[in-house]
């Protein structure tokens, strides 16, 4: 399958590719393999932002479920984010990456806030942004973030790493039988309710026409393959 090139990418982090094979919090380890595979795409000349989640240390709907108060809940969530995103950043200024991050919450002490044409700045001078807090607002999540982000960057392309090879009609866990797509569309996603992101961030994605590229971050150097046309993903795309 040839794919056209994607210059600019925001890459989306779920908290779950933090944490490793452990069932909470940041795996150090893990962190730094993700960073080296940010700074081989960087170094094959990609400009790249980041949004990253944090389902590793705080989910508000869950929280909300045994009785927190959602909106409380939810800003927990945001903050977790950003221990996350400062965790990608060390990693990253640990091998020489340029990095700032931008807080929708603003927490001048920690991060900068989100200022879409600072960010910008950032970017031209070929630094990560790593994007926190999600969208600042509750009942989001960071897959809304990630679309909203990418639509605001201008970016190519939402990456979406996660630890499956792509977007399968079926659960390839459960059903051996399972395909994977080379290329689906936003309306069969949602239609199929295939699960590739949140319908929100999906619809973003479908209406301002930014593709999401579904791949495999625990694979190691295929971020890298994935942007250079090699690497199994699935493209999502009008
Ligand atoms: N969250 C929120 N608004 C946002 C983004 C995130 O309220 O714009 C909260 C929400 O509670 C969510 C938590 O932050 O459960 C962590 O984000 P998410 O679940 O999207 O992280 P991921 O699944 O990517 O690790």
């Amino acid at each position: 399958m040839t794919r056209p090139r994607f210059n600019r990418i925001l890459l989306k982090l779920s908290g779950e590719v933090l944490m490793g094979s452990g069932q909470f919090g940041i795996d150090p380890e893990t962190v730094a393999r993700v960073a080296g595979e940010i700074k081989a795409a960087k170094e094959a000349g990609h400009e790249l932002c980041v949004v990253v989640g944090g389902g590793n240390i705080f989910r508000g709907l869950a929280a909300a479920a045994v009785g927190f108060e959602r909106t409380s809940a939810d800003y927990m969530g945001m903050l977790a984010t950003v221990m996350n995103a400062l965790a990608v950043q060390n990693a990253l200024e640990q091998i020489g990456v340029d990095t700032r991050v931008q807080s929708a919450i603003p927490m001048s002490t920690v991060c900068e806030p989100f200022i879409r044409r600072r960010a910008e700045r950032h970017m031209e001078k070929g630094r990560i942004v790593i994007f926190a807090a999600g969208t600042g607002n509750p009942y989001f999540t960071t897959d809304s973030a990630a679309a909203l982000r990418a639509a605001e960057m201008n970016c190519d392309a939402l990456f979406k790493g996660t630890s499956v090879d792509g977007v399968y009609d079926a659960d390839p866990k459960k059903v051996k039988t399972a395909k994977r797509y080379d290329t689906v569309t936003f309306n069969r996603v949602l239609s199929d309710d295939l699960k590739v992101m949140d319908a929100s961030a999906v619809a973003l994605c479908r209406d301002n026409n930014i593709p999401i590229v579904v791949f495999n971050i625990r694979d190691e150097g295929n971020l890298a393959r994935v942007l250079s046309g090699d690497g199994t993903a699935t493209i999502v795309q009008n």
